[in-house]
């Protein structure tokens, strides 16, 4: 189908993500004897503020969504990507393969997640930073060797500390497209994929962000979550978004 595209407005989504555990975010790896094998992303003219880049937000939205979504094939487990118009996991998040969004005739990609500054401003960073220097601390994993026992080859992470946070901020484009019988649809199609959002958030509280999240790292929960359409153009369901943590042990 073709027609005119017209943006109606842009939401922004915002909101707190906090560390339940230590978070790594791969930075730069070295090899050597002593000092840091593997260090977090850092703001180089911010103090070397640790961030999560916007990229491994909204890849990591994806990744879970598409899975949920049933998007996944079992054979080659390689991103979705599709020529159907009425796909919202690839008008919200984009097409791996460019030709198919063309094809698709659905519009830019909706959403653009920007990189996520650690808050300096929160009592536990700014505490953790006079105490230490850093905004990172440091773990040493080792592998333990099967027969003697002993902890063999360690290697130090940085790895940012449980109870800091992140601010994150999103928009999300709404756009007016045709519907099935070629009239303007209000915003219609990106209003109600507006949920595949609110899902991929809540599916990243539920897994980890970064690496090694099987061994405990990156499990966060989400905060102060608002919703706002900026231009008043589009009227939205909800104004704030409110995500379950994910339960831990109950205390006996
Ligand atoms: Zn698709």
């Amino acid at each position: 189908m073709d027609g005119t595209l017209k943006l109606l407005d842009i939401v922004r989504i915002a909101g707190e993500i906090k560390l339940e555990t230590g978070m790594t975010i791969g930075g730069i790896e070295t090899f050597g004897i002593g000092g840091i094998d593997k260090q977090v992303v850092k703001e180089p003219l911010k103090e070397n503020c640790p961030y999560i880049p916007g990229s491994t937000l909204k890849g990591k939205m994806r990744s879970l969504v598409e899975l949920a979504d049933g998007k996944v094939k079992l054979s080659d487990g390689k991103p979705h990507s599709c020529t159907n118009p009425a796909c919202g996991v690839c008008a919200v998040f984009g097409c791996a393969r460019a030709e198919d969004n063309k094809d698709a005739h659905r519009g830019p990609t909706r959403l653009i997640v920007h990189d996520a500054p650690l808050d300096v401003e929160a009592p536990e960073a700014k505490q953790f930073f006079q105490s230490t220097g850093r905004w990172v601390d440091l773990k040493t994993e080792n592998t333990i060797n099967r027969v003697t026992g002993t902890a063999e080859h360690p290697r130090t992470f940085e790895r940012v500390p449980a109870g800091m946070s992140f601010k994150f901020a999103m928009s999300y484009r709404v756009f007016e497209m045709p519907d099935k019988d070629g009239n303007p649809d209000k915003g219609a199609f990106d209003l109600k994929n507006l949920g595949f959002i609110k899902l991929g958030l809540q599916l990243v509280a539920n897994d980890y962000i970064g690496s090694s999240g099987s061994r405990g790292y990156g499990r966060i929960s989400l905060h102060k979550v608002t919703v706002r359409a900026t231009m008043g153009m589009v009227k939205l369901p909800e104004t704030s978004w409110s995500f379950t943590p994910v339960e831990t042990a109950p205390t006996p």
